[in-house]
Protein backbone atom coordinates (compact mmCIF):
# COMPACT_ATOMS: atom_id res chain seq x y z
CA UNK A 1 0.00 0.00 0.00
CA UNK A 2 1.20 3.19 -0.68
CA UNK A 3 1.75 5.53 2.73
CA UNK A 4 3.09 9.37 2.67
CA UNK A 5 1.54 12.26 1.55
CA UNK A 6 1.75 12.23 -2.41
CA UNK A 7 2.53 16.12 -2.88
CA UNK A 8 0.66 15.84 -6.75
CA UNK A 9 1.10 19.68 -7.38
CA UNK A 10 2.85 22.08 -4.96
CA UNK A 11 -0.44 24.46 -5.29
CA UNK A 12 -3.59 22.76 -4.11
CA UNK A 13 -7.15 22.97 -6.26
CA UNK A 14 -9.54 25.06 -4.48
CA UNK A 15 -13.08 24.94 -6.59
CA UNK A 16 -16.06 26.80 -6.27
CA UNK A 17 -19.19 24.48 -7.39
CA UNK A 18 -21.82 27.45 -7.52
CA UNK A 19 -24.70 24.41 -9.14
CA UNK A 20 -28.10 26.61 -9.72
CA UNK A 21 -26.48 30.13 -7.95
CA UNK A 22 -25.37 33.33 -8.83
CA UNK A 23 -27.16 35.26 -12.12
CA UNK A 24 -24.22 37.07 -14.13
CA UNK A 25 -25.11 40.18 -12.28
CA UNK A 26 -24.63 38.26 -9.06
CA UNK A 27 -21.21 36.75 -10.10
CA UNK A 28 -19.81 39.90 -11.41
CA UNK A 29 -20.62 41.50 -7.80
CA UNK A 30 -19.34 38.45 -6.19
CA UNK A 31 -15.83 38.59 -8.28
CA UNK A 32 -15.79 42.39 -7.18
CA UNK A 33 -15.38 41.23 -3.28
CA UNK A 34 -13.42 38.55 -3.83
CA UNK A 35 -10.67 39.10 -6.18
CA UNK A 36 -9.21 41.64 -3.63
CA UNK A 37 -9.29 38.80 -1.12
CA UNK A 38 -7.20 36.59 -2.51
CA UNK A 39 -4.14 38.50 -3.84
CA UNK A 40 -1.64 36.02 -1.76
CA UNK A 41 -3.35 32.68 -2.15
CA UNK A 42 -1.21 30.21 -3.10
CA UNK A 43 -4.36 28.17 -4.14
CA UNK A 44 -4.86 27.11 -7.78
CA UNK A 45 -8.44 28.69 -8.13
CA UNK A 46 -11.35 27.26 -9.99
CA UNK A 47 -14.90 28.55 -10.31
CA UNK A 48 -17.81 26.66 -11.76
CA UNK A 49 -20.74 28.89 -12.24
CA UNK A 50 -23.96 27.94 -14.36
CA UNK A 51 -23.40 27.52 -18.09
CA UNK A 52 -25.42 31.20 -18.47
CA UNK A 53 -23.02 32.79 -16.41
CA UNK A 54 -19.99 31.64 -17.35
CA UNK A 55 -18.94 34.46 -19.98
CA UNK A 56 -19.68 36.91 -17.15
CA UNK A 57 -17.26 35.15 -14.34
CA UNK A 58 -14.61 35.21 -17.58
CA UNK A 59 -15.07 39.08 -18.34
CA UNK A 60 -15.10 39.72 -14.27
CA UNK A 61 -11.60 37.89 -14.25
CA UNK A 62 -10.38 39.12 -17.11
CA UNK A 63 -7.58 41.01 -15.38
CA UNK A 64 -6.62 38.18 -13.31
CA UNK A 65 -5.55 35.30 -15.67
CA UNK A 66 -4.31 33.00 -12.72
CA UNK A 67 -8.30 31.50 -11.73
CA UNK A 68 -9.81 29.29 -14.29
CA UNK A 69 -13.35 29.05 -15.06
CA UNK A 70 -14.81 25.76 -15.65
CA UNK A 71 -18.14 24.18 -17.01
CA UNK A 72 -20.53 22.36 -14.01
CA UNK A 73 -21.35 19.59 -16.57
CA UNK A 74 -21.01 18.41 -20.32
CA UNK A 75 -22.50 15.80 -22.99
CA UNK A 76 -20.77 13.80 -24.75
CA UNK A 77 -21.86 14.47 -28.50
CA UNK A 78 -20.33 17.74 -29.98
CA UNK A 79 -23.40 19.22 -31.51
CA UNK A 80 -27.05 17.53 -32.67
CA UNK A 81 -30.46 17.39 -31.46
CA UNK A 82 -29.90 17.26 -27.88
CA UNK A 83 -32.24 20.23 -26.23
CA UNK A 84 -30.78 22.01 -23.70
CA UNK A 85 -27.04 20.24 -23.06
CA UNK A 86 -24.00 21.94 -23.65
CA UNK A 87 -20.25 19.95 -25.15
CA UNK A 88 -17.14 19.79 -23.76
CA UNK A 89 -15.44 21.23 -27.51
CA UNK A 90 -18.24 24.48 -27.03
CA UNK A 91 -16.86 24.91 -22.94
CA UNK A 92 -13.30 24.30 -24.44
CA UNK A 93 -13.92 27.39 -27.28
CA UNK A 94 -15.80 29.74 -24.75
CA UNK A 95 -13.04 29.54 -22.72
CA UNK A 96 -13.15 26.71 -20.02
CA UNK A 97 -10.48 25.28 -18.93
CA UNK A 98 -12.09 22.24 -16.97
CA UNK A 99 -15.21 19.93 -16.70
CA UNK A 100 -17.02 18.64 -13.75
CA UNK A 101 -18.28 15.17 -14.56
CA UNK A 102 -20.69 12.97 -12.79
CA UNK A 103 -21.34 15.53 -9.10
CA UNK A 104 -23.51 13.57 -6.67
CA UNK A 105 -26.26 15.75 -7.73
CA UNK A 106 -26.11 14.63 -11.62
CA UNK A 107 -26.11 10.92 -10.24
CA UNK A 108 -28.59 11.31 -7.87
CA UNK A 109 -31.56 14.04 -9.62
CA UNK A 110 -30.54 13.63 -13.20
CA UNK A 111 -29.87 9.78 -13.25
CA UNK A 112 -26.47 10.10 -14.54
CA UNK A 113 -24.87 6.57 -14.12
CA UNK A 114 -20.98 5.53 -14.15
CA UNK A 115 -21.64 4.95 -17.88
CA UNK A 116 -22.60 8.71 -18.45
CA UNK A 117 -19.60 9.39 -16.79
CA UNK A 118 -17.38 7.43 -18.59
CA UNK A 119 -17.82 8.96 -22.01
CA UNK A 120 -18.58 12.33 -20.46
CA UNK A 121 -14.53 12.18 -18.99
CA UNK A 122 -13.59 10.64 -22.75
CA UNK A 123 -15.02 14.31 -24.51
CA UNK A 124 -13.64 16.03 -21.88
CA UNK A 125 -10.13 14.89 -22.43
CA UNK A 126 -10.51 14.74 -26.32
CA UNK A 127 -11.88 18.59 -26.04
CA UNK A 128 -8.59 19.72 -24.64
CA UNK A 129 -10.19 20.33 -21.05
CA UNK A 130 -9.59 19.13 -17.59
CA UNK A 131 -12.13 17.01 -16.12
CA UNK A 132 -12.88 16.33 -12.67
CA UNK A 133 -14.59 13.33 -12.00
CA UNK A 134 -16.41 13.21 -8.77
CA UNK A 135 -17.24 9.88 -7.10
CA UNK A 136 -18.64 9.07 -3.12
CA UNK A 137 -20.87 6.94 -1.41
CA UNK A 138 -24.22 7.48 0.04
CA UNK A 139 -24.91 7.02 3.64
CA UNK A 140 -26.33 3.96 3.33
CA UNK A 141 -23.77 2.65 1.59
CA UNK A 142 -21.34 3.52 3.44
CA UNK A 143 -23.40 2.20 7.09
CA UNK A 144 -23.64 -1.12 4.99
CA UNK A 145 -19.39 -1.13 4.73
CA UNK A 146 -20.10 -0.49 0.83
CA UNK A 147 -18.12 3.00 0.86
CA UNK A 148 -14.85 1.33 -0.73
CA UNK A 149 -16.89 -0.79 -3.52
CA UNK A 150 -18.64 1.99 -4.60
CA UNK A 151 -15.75 4.33 -5.31
CA UNK A 152 -13.70 2.12 -6.97
CA UNK A 153 -16.55 1.55 -9.22
CA UNK A 154 -17.05 4.62 -10.06
CA UNK A 155 -13.62 5.14 -10.65
CA UNK A 156 -13.25 1.67 -12.80
CA UNK A 157 -15.78 2.81 -15.06
CA UNK A 158 -15.63 6.37 -15.24
CA UNK A 159 -11.89 6.16 -16.21
CA UNK A 160 -11.99 2.92 -17.93
CA UNK A 161 -11.50 4.96 -21.40
CA UNK A 162 -8.28 6.83 -19.59
CA UNK A 163 -5.20 5.69 -21.15
CA UNK A 164 -1.72 7.06 -19.26
CA UNK A 165 -1.63 9.94 -21.30
CA UNK A 166 -4.99 11.36 -20.71
CA UNK A 167 -4.68 11.37 -17.23
CA UNK A 168 -2.83 14.67 -17.05
CA UNK A 169 -5.51 16.05 -17.92
CA UNK A 170 -7.35 14.21 -14.88
CA UNK A 171 -8.65 15.25 -11.61
CA UNK A 172 -10.25 13.64 -9.10
CA UNK A 173 -12.87 14.65 -6.28
CA UNK A 174 -13.70 12.64 -3.57
CA UNK A 175 -17.08 13.42 -2.21
CA UNK A 176 -18.71 11.16 0.42
CA UNK A 177 -22.91 12.27 -0.50
CA UNK A 178 -23.74 12.11 3.09
CA UNK A 179 -21.72 15.01 3.70
CA UNK A 180 -22.85 17.56 0.69
CA UNK A 181 -24.53 20.08 1.49
CA UNK A 182 -25.09 18.72 5.23
CA UNK A 183 -23.13 20.46 7.51
CA UNK A 184 -21.95 17.29 7.96
CA UNK A 185 -17.64 17.01 7.28
CA UNK A 186 -16.02 13.69 6.59
CA UNK A 187 -12.99 13.51 9.56
CA UNK A 188 -9.59 14.57 8.00
CA UNK A 189 -8.60 10.46 9.15
CA UNK A 190 -11.90 9.35 7.17
CA UNK A 191 -11.05 11.50 4.01
CA UNK A 192 -7.49 10.15 3.98
CA UNK A 193 -8.39 6.32 4.53
CA UNK A 194 -10.70 7.06 0.80
CA UNK A 195 -8.24 9.63 -0.50
CA UNK A 196 -5.39 6.88 0.10
CA UNK A 197 -7.71 3.60 -1.37
CA UNK A 198 -8.19 6.37 -4.49
CA UNK A 199 -4.32 6.82 -4.67
CA UNK A 200 -3.77 2.89 -4.88
CA UNK A 201 -6.02 2.87 -7.44
CA UNK A 202 -4.34 5.33 -9.61
CA UNK A 203 -0.96 3.68 -9.10
CA UNK A 204 -2.47 0.53 -10.52
CA UNK A 205 -4.37 1.80 -13.30
CA UNK A 206 -1.48 4.69 -14.33
CA UNK A 207 2.00 3.29 -12.37
CA UNK A 208 3.66 5.97 -10.76
CA UNK A 209 2.06 8.76 -12.84
CA UNK A 210 -1.00 7.89 -10.82
CA UNK A 211 0.50 9.22 -7.89
CA UNK A 212 0.60 12.88 -9.17
CA UNK A 213 -3.39 13.22 -10.17
CA UNK A 214 -4.66 15.54 -7.44
CA UNK A 215 -7.73 14.16 -5.42
CA UNK A 216 -9.92 16.74 -4.14
CA UNK A 217 -12.13 16.10 -0.92
CA UNK A 218 -15.60 17.99 -0.80
CA UNK A 219 -18.46 17.65 1.23
CA UNK A 220 -19.35 20.85 3.88
CA UNK A 221 -15.73 22.45 3.19
CA UNK A 222 -15.90 25.52 5.67
CA UNK A 223 -13.09 28.34 6.41
CA UNK A 224 -12.72 26.54 9.55
CA UNK A 225 -12.24 22.53 8.26
CA UNK A 226 -10.70 23.52 5.34
CA UNK A 227 -6.94 24.00 6.25
CA UNK A 228 -7.19 20.36 8.23
CA UNK A 229 -8.62 18.67 5.54
CA UNK A 230 -6.41 20.18 3.00
CA UNK A 231 -3.69 18.89 5.51
CA UNK A 232 -4.98 14.97 5.48
CA UNK A 233 -3.48 12.30 3.55
CA UNK A 234 -3.22 12.65 -0.37
CA UNK A 235 -5.96 15.74 -0.26
CA UNK A 236 -4.76 17.41 -3.13
CA UNK A 237 -7.43 20.08 -2.53
CA UNK A 238 -11.35 20.96 -1.95
CA UNK A 239 -14.14 21.06 -3.71
CA UNK A 240 -16.60 23.56 -2.10
CA UNK A 241 -20.22 24.12 -2.93
CA UNK A 242 -22.19 26.50 -0.35
CA UNK A 243 -19.61 28.08 1.44
CA UNK A 244 -18.08 29.59 -2.31
CA UNK A 245 -20.93 31.60 -2.56
CA UNK A 246 -19.71 34.13 -0.24
CA UNK A 247 -16.77 35.83 -1.31
CA UNK A 248 -15.42 36.04 2.08
CA UNK A 249 -16.13 31.92 3.27
CA UNK A 250 -14.75 31.24 -0.10
CA UNK A 251 -11.36 33.53 0.38
CA UNK A 252 -10.64 32.21 3.72
CA UNK A 253 -10.80 28.45 2.18
CA UNK A 254 -8.36 29.55 -0.75
CA UNK A 255 -6.07 31.37 1.77
CA UNK A 256 -6.37 28.10 4.11
CA UNK A 257 -3.22 26.74 2.36
CA UNK A 258 -0.26 28.79 3.42
CA UNK A 259 2.52 28.97 1.86
CA UNK A 260 4.52 27.23 4.60
CA UNK A 261 2.01 24.68 5.84
CA UNK A 262 2.81 23.54 2.08
CA UNK A 263 6.48 23.78 2.19
CA UNK A 264 6.35 21.86 6.10
CA UNK A 265 4.47 19.07 3.73
CA UNK A 266 7.29 18.87 1.20
CA UNK A 267 9.95 18.21 3.24
CA UNK A 268 7.89 15.85 4.96
CA UNK A 269 7.88 14.01 1.45
CA UNK A 270 11.71 14.13 1.08
C1 LIG B 1 -20.34 20.21 -3.86
O1 LIG B 1 -21.31 20.72 -4.40
O2 LIG B 1 -19.51 19.62 -4.56
C2 LIG B 1 -20.22 20.30 -2.39
C3 LIG B 1 -19.23 19.68 -1.82
O3 LIG B 1 -21.17 21.04 -1.72
P1 LIG B 1 -21.08 21.56 -0.17
O4 LIG B 1 -19.72 22.17 -0.01
O5 LIG B 1 -22.19 22.55 -0.06
O6 LIG B 1 -21.26 20.35 0.70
Amino acid sequence: PITGRTLSRIRPVIAGNWKLNHSPAAATEFLQAFLPRVVDSPAEIVFFPPAITFQAVREALASRGAIDVGVQNVYWEDSGAFTGEISASMAAEAGATHALIGHSERRQLFGETNEHARRKVEAVLAAGLQAILCVGETLEERESNRAEEVVLRQLEVGLAGVAAEGRQALLLAYEPVWAIGTGRTASPDDAAEMHRRIREFLVQKFGKDGRSTPVLYGGSVKPDNAAQLLAADEVGGLLVGGASLDPEQFARICRAACPSDLEKSASREK
